[in-house]
């Protein structure tokens, strides 16, 4: 899914009003699985390579693949999410399990919704991926519905938060990405019913 519906996702799932601190974490827990792609995509924007080099062909290189999978990886997530569930009764052992079950809400969206940009989620396990017949953007594969969907799911998650996160600041931001989580599906519906009519 894209980068800030994990985001969004990942507070509704854990976010607790008033504990900035965790809530930070799960933000962290929830970008860290992009982050690595989004770091290797500006910096190669910025060395003059084209999107389509990028995305078709550099992304697909097995060092690029090495480190998504590292960043995906449902395994080392897990050890972490059990580790600080072990120690959940210490400060850090509780920020670390949220941390870790953030990224792994990440994991449980990007599983079902990657087609050919499939990451190896079980590094180091196995290197394999599984090509979902979804995508969250690819028009081949359904792209057009399934993203739908995931407007709508942000959508009602950042309901959701505006009920709970009461803070001026984080009201702001919400109603900011609620205003452009909206747009899309208006863009997303005119598309769609343009499609059909054509
Ligand atoms: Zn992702």
């Amino acid at each position: 899914m894209q980068t800030p519906t994990h985001a969004i996702l990942a507070l509704a799932l854990l976010a607790k009003n008033g504990d900035t601190k965790r809530n930070r974490i799960i933000l962290a827990g929830s970008l860290i699985p992009d982050l690595f792609i989004y770091i290797c995509w500006i910096w190669l924007s910025a060395h003059g390579l084209s999107q389509e080099t990028i995305w078709n062909e550099i992304y697909f290189q097995s060092s690029v693949q090495f480190w998504s999978g590292f960043s995906n990886s449902i395994p080392m997530y897990s050890a972490l999410a059990l580790l600080g569930y072990t120690q959940r009764k210490t400060k850090w052992g509780l920020l670390l399990l949220v941390f870790a079950l953030a990224a792994l809400s990440h994991m449980a969206t990007d599983f079902p919704f990657h087609a050919e940009d499939a990451h190896q989620h079980f590094w180091p396990l196995t290197t394999w991926k599984f090509h979902s017949p979804l995508s969250y953007w690819d028009s081949n594969h359904y792209g057009r519905i399934v993203g739908g969907f995931e407007t709508l799911l942000a959508l009602s998650c950042i309901a959701l938060l505006l009920k709970r996160l009461t803070g001026k600041k984080t009201q702001t931001v919400l109603k900011i990405f609620f205003g452009l989580y909206l747009l899309s599906l208006i863009v997303r519906l005119s598309f769609w019913f343009g499609f059909l009519g054509g």
